[in-house]
C-alpha cells in the first residue's frame, strides 16, 4: 500500500470492552507535500474541532498530557492526539462524526479492538466509509514498539515500589536500548542492561487481561489472559461501595487499607511464614477478615476498594510472572487503562515482579498505558 493514496487525516480507533481510543495524527508538514488544497482544509475543520476542545459531547475526553509532537509515520511528520470515550457512548460517537460532516470528509480510518468488528456495520453504512481493519493484539504490539522506540521517556518501572519513602519512578530508555541491537558487539549482558529488548511479556490489563510474549517484530503469542482485570475491579467496586466511576473507585482505594478486610499470613501465622518466604504482611485470603455478617455492619467502602485493586493486581502480577518465568523472560511490559491514574496497582505489580524473581525480573511501564492499540493499527497503513 502507498500511504500517498492514504487521505489525510488519519485516524487510529480501538473499540475496546469498555473504552474507545482515538488518536488522531494531525500532520504540520504541508509545506513540504503537495498535499491539495481540499486536503487541507479538510484537516484545518477537523483540527480546529478535535484540537481546540478537551473535552467532547458529555463523556469524550483527550488527554492533552500525551500529545506528542513531530512524530514521524509513514514518512510524515506531525502530532499525535490522544482521545478517549466509553464505549457505550459508540453510537453516539457515530452520530457526532455525522452531523460535524467529518464523515464526507476523506480521511483514513484504521480500527481495531472487538468494536470495529462489532460497529463495523453501523460505522461502514451510516458514515459511507470504509474502516481499514486491524488485528488487536498485534495493533498492540506495534503501538507499544512504535511508541517506545521513538520517545525516549515512554518507559519506566519503580525502584522500592511499596516502600512510600523511598519509592521513585526511574526511566527506562528503550530508545537506546535500540542502537545496541544493531551493534555487532552485542551481548547477552548488554540485553540485560538495555531494557525491553527480544524477548518481552507484555501484560495487557483493560476489561479483561492478556499476557503475551513476543520474540521478535510480528511474531508474538497470546499464551494467558484472565478475566479478573479492570471491568472485575470496577463491577466490584460498583456492588461493594456504590461507585460510580473508574475514577471514584480510585480515589476510595487511595485512602483505604486492604489489611482492615484481608487475612494476612500473620493474621494466621502471627508472624512470617519463614519456611516457605511467605512475609507477615502477604495477603493470605482476599476479604479473609469479613467473613462474619456481624463484619458487615464496620466494614468501610474504602478498605473494600483496596482490597479489590490489590487482589485484582497480585492476581495478575501472578499470572504474568508465571508466563516470564515458563519463557525464562526478565522483561515484562505492563499497559492497559486499568493502570491509569492508578499507581497503587502499578507499585503492586513492580514489587510482584520483584519479590517472586528475587530481584532478576523487572516490571515496565509506559506512559501511554491504554492507548497502544489505536496507535498500533495507524502504523498498520504502510505494514
Ligand atoms: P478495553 O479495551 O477492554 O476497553 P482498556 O485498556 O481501555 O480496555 O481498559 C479498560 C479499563 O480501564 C476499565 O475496565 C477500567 O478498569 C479502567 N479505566 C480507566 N479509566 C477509565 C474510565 N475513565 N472509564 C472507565 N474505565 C476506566
Amino acid at each position: 500500500k502507498n500511504f500517498n493514496d492514504l487521505p489525510m487525516p488519519w485516524f487510529g480507533l480501538d473499540i475496546g470492552g469498555t473504552l474507545t481510543k482515538l488518536v488522531y495524527f494531525e500532520p504540520t508538514d504541508h509545506a513540504e507535500y503537495m498535499d491539495t488544497e481540499d486536503e487541507v482544509q479538510r484537516g484545518k475543520t477537523i483540527r480546529h474541532y478535535l484540537v481546540h476542545n478537551k473535552a467532547y459531547g458529555e463523556t469524550g475526553i483527550r488527554d492533552e498530557h500525551l500529545q506528542l509532537d513531530n512524530v514521524l509515520i509513514n514518512g510524515r511528520t506531525g502530532t499525535l492526539h490522544f482521545i478517549r470515550f466509553p464505549t457505550e457512548r459508540m453510537i453516539h460517537f457515530i452520530q457526532l462524526v455525522k452531523s460535524k460532516g467529518f464523515a464526507q470528509m476523506s480521511s483514513t480510518v484504521c480500527a481495531t479492538g472487538g468494536g470495529a468488528i462489532k460497529y463495523a456495520y453501523e460505522a461502514e453504512a451510516e458514515l459511507g466509509m470504509q474502516l481499514h481493519k486491524a488485528d488487536e493484539l498485534e495493533s498492540l504490539i506495534s503501538g507499544i514498539e512504535f511508541i517506545a522506540e521513538n520517545f525516549a521517556d515512554e518507559c519506566y518501572y519503580y525502584d522500592n515500589p511499596l516502600d512510600s519513602e523511598n519509592c521513585r519512578k526511574v526511566i527506562w530508555r528503550w530508545s537506546s536500548a535500540r542502537c545496541s541491537t544493531t551493534d555487532s558487539q552485542y551481548t547477552n549482558e548488554n540485553r540485560a542492561e538495555s531494557g525491553l529488548q527480544y524477548p518481552y511479556v507484555v501484560c495487557n490489563i483493560g476489561s479483561g487481561v492478556s499476557v503475551l510474549v513476543v520474540h521478535g517484530h510480528n511474531k508474538f503469542q497470546r499464551v494467558s489472559g484472565s478475566s479478573i482485570g479492570g471491568g472485575f475491579f470496577q463491577g466490584m467496586c460498583s456492588l461493594l461501595c456504590n461507585s460510580n466511576s473508574f475514577e471514584d473507585s480510585i480515589e476510595l482505594a487511595t485512602k483505604g487499607d486492604n489489611k482492615n478486610v484481608d487475612k494476612l499470613v500473620g493474621d494466621i501465622y502471627g508472624s512470617s511464614y519463614e519456611s516457605i518466604g511467605l512475609p507477615y504482611d502477604t495477603v493470605a485470603a482476599s476479604l479473609g477478615k469479613i467473613s462474619d455478617p456481624s463484619d458487615r455492619e464496620h466494614t468501610r467502602p474504602e478498605d473494600l476498594a483496596r482490597s479489590a485493586l490489590v487482589t485484582v493486581a497480585n492476581n495478575i502480577g501472578s499470572i504474568a510472572f508465571n508466563v516470564a518465568k515458563q519463557h525464562g523472560i526478565d522483561r515484562i511490559a505492563f499497559v492497559g487503562n486499568f493502570l491509569r491514574v492508578n499507581p497503587i496497582a502499578a507499585r503492586h505489580l513492580a514489587h510482584a515482579m520483584n519479590f517472586w524473581s528475587k530481584g532478576t525480573k523487572k516490571a515496565l511501564f509506559l506512559v501511554h498505558e491504554g492507548y497502544f492499540g489505536a496507535v498500533g493499527c495507524l502504523d498498520k497503513l504502510v505494514d
